[in-house]
Order: structure tokens, then C-alpha cells, then sequence
């Protein structure tokens, strides 16, 4: 029962991260038509702070355009790919995809979370038109917990639970024909501000799971969103601050340094893998124009602060392609 344990705290980041979502869209930072369908009383939710809104704009155009060129990659190879979101909360990248112009290159998205959060979010999906439209053949199991259609699946699941047990067998649901997770087409795993509530046992586990699943004749693509430095003043703050509202992280200390970032997938036989800070992102990868058009939206006092902000958090990604193959030279 997961809500006699301290995963409570942990379950209400996904409505802090999906209201910070929600205020980026009503100033204009990002475009997201769904995310209001995903947050309780959204006219009601006051704007967050001008730091807040811009680390989420930054963030969002990174696993973006990760994800974004997954999809090209893998249209590129004449294969639909499949994407496998853990700790997916509210997020609304499947309906953000299947809008777009790379919706015919997904061949399935199936999404993991904590029961009570997947509850919600099926309860959203069926209260709301906008977000139920976007699926065929809905089937929920499970009291609500689960929800089924033709391309997209969404899953309770304890990721900090041997995956054996957990994600193993709600994969073969024997009320499906055959696998919801081909293991022989490209797929790519996110895990976005979800690895740092998980030990680093349970996360191995589970990374080394997915890359036992794949034929190894199969591309896989994974991509991380979290905090790292944590041992540093600063990372030190923002634990505390964490503590203060009841989120305690497992015993990861020492926490990840920068460079410690790729060994996430390496040591799991990923052929590469890169990290960048969302300092760096900020700096190297968004646009002139995308930066005016940012710092026009509202005035920014805390310049520094954002900047040691920003440079505790990193997008890594890895990529395991059969051998011989060799890396594309362009992802993100
Ligand atoms: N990925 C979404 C995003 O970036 O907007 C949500 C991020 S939110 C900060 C963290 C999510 O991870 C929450 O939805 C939480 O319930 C989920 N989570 C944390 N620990 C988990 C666990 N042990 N098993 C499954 N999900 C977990």
C-alpha cells in the first residue's frame, strides 16, 4: 500500500511539476494545449515565479528535442519507434506527439507511475473530451488504475520494486494479444525528475531490466531529467528545502556529479552517452531569438541565482545500438 508509506510528498511533485508546466504555458513560455485538462482548477492556480517558469521552459525544449529526434531517427530507419515514460505523472507528451507531425512514427507509448497518481490521471483522461479523443479502444482495468487503448497504455507501478515484479507482468496483460512492448522495435525510456526518489540499486535494476528485454539487434534510446551536485552548498539548500516539504530522497549520497551523469547508462553497455547542464542548454542550444523572445515575458531579478540553478540540474542520454552499428552524428 503505497500511501502508508512516505511516498506521499513524492506523489504531489507531479502536481507541482504539472502547475509549473501550466504557469510557463500561460505566460507564453511553452505551447501545451493539454496540460490544463491534467491540473485541478487550472484558471485558479496563480503564475509561478519568473525562475521557476524559465528552468521549465528549458527543460522542455531539451527532452523535446531529444524525444522530437528519437522519432526522426528512428522514421529515418523506416521503423515506428516506441517510448516508455517511468514517473510519467501528468505529463502530456503522448497527446503533444500524437497531435504532431511525427504522430505516424509512434508505434506505442506506455506510461508508469504511482497507483494514486495513475488514478488521477485516468480520471482526467475520461473527464476530459480534448484528451480521451486522442485514443481508440480505451479498456480501464483494475478499478481505474490502468488504462488501455490502441497506442497508448498508462500503468501502476512501484519503480522502486524489483521490475520482475513490477513492470514485468503488467506488461504481458493476458487480456492484450501478444506484448504492449515489442522487443524488437526502437525504443526510447524517459525518466524525467523520477530516478532521484529512487535508490540507485532499484534504478540499475531497472535500466538493466529494459536493456535485457530489448533483442540486441534493436536500438535503444534513454534519456534522464535530474538534480545532481547535491553534495555542494548549493545542492545541499536545495535537499533541505526538499526536506522542509516532506520529500526525502533515498540514501543516494554521495549524489551524482556531472561527470558521473553518462555512467548511468554505460555501465549498462549503452554504446554512448552525453550530459549537459540546463545552464549549458540554456546557453548553447536555445536560440537567440527563443532567448529574446523568453527574457521579453517577464522581468528576471535572480540572473545569478537561476544560473546556479539551472547548473544543478542535467539532461543525460544514452544510446545502445547493435554492434557495428555506428552513432548517428546529430540526436539533440
Ligand atoms: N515525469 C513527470 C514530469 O517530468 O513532469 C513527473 C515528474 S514528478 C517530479 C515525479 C514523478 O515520479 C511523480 O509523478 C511520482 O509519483 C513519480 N514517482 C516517484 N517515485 C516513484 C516510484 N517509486 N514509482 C513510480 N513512480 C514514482
Amino acid at each position: 500500500d503505497y500511501s502508508q508509506d512516505a511516498s506521499g510528498p513524492i506523489r504531489q511533485t507531479d502536481s507541482d511539476a504539472a502547475i509549473a508546466r501550466l504557469s510557463a504555458v500561460k505566460l507564453g513560455y511553452l505551447q501545451d494545449p493539454f496540460i490544463k485538462f491534467l491540473v485541478q482548477r487550472p484558471h485558479l492556480q496563480p503564475p509561478r515565479p519568473p525562475l521557476i517558469n524559465v528552468g521549465t521552459y528549458v527543460r522542455s525544449e531539451a527532452i523535446d528535442r531529444l524525444v522530437n529526434g528519437w522519432l526522426e531517427l528512428s522514421a529515418a530507419e523506416g521503423k515506428k519507434c516506441q517510448v516508455v515514460s517511468m514517473g510519467a505523472g501528468s505529463d502530456t507528451r503522448f497527446w503533444r506527439i500524437n497531435t504532431g507531425p511525427r504522430k505516424d512514427d509512434l508505434a506505442v507509448y506506455i506510461e508508469f507511475d504511482l497507483m494514486e497518481n495513475t488514478t488521477k490521471k485516468t480520471m482526467a483522461i475520461r473527464k476530459s473530451k480534448e484528451l480521451s479523443e486522442q485514443l481508440e479502444n480505451v479498456t480501464l482495468e483494475h478499478g481505474g488504475t490502468t488504462l488501455h487503448s490502441t497506442k497508448y497504455h498508462l500503468f501502476p507501478a512501484d519503480l522502486r520494486i524489483p521490475p520482475t515484479e513490477s513492470i514485468a507482468p503488467l506488461l504481458t496483460s493476458p487480456s492484450l494479444e501478444g506484448p504492449i512492448l515489442s522487443p524488437n522495435l526502437p525504443t526510447l525510456l524517459l525518466f524525467e525528475c523520477v530516478l532521484v526518489y529512487i535508490a540507485p540499486e532499484a534504478s540499475q535494476a531497472l535500466i538493466q531490466w529494459f536493456v535485457d528485454y530489448f533483442a540486441s539487434s534493436s536500438v535503444l534510446g534513454a534519456v534522464v531529467y535530474e538534480m545532481f551536485g547535491l553534495n555542494d552548498p548549493f545542492g545541499v539548500v536545495m535537499v533541505e528545502n526538499l526536506k522542509v516539504r516532506g520529500v526525502s530522497l533515498p540514501g543516494a549520497e554521495p549524489y551524482p556529479t556531472f561527470e558521473s551523469l553518462p555512467r548511468r547508462f554505460t555501465r549498462h553497455g549503452f554504446t554512448t552517452s552525453e550530459a549537459l547542464t540546463l545552464r549549458e542548454i540554456r546557453k548553447t542550444l536555445i536560440s537567440r531569438e527563443e532567448l529574446q523572445r523568453i527574457s521579453s515575458l517577464e522581468m528576471l531579478d535572480e540572473v545569478e541565482e537561476l544560473d546556479l540553478v539551472l547548473a544543478h540540474y542535467a539532461v543525460t542520454w544514452g544510446l545502445k545500438l547493435p554492434s557495428g552499428q555506428n552513432p548517428p552524428s546529430k540526436w539533440i
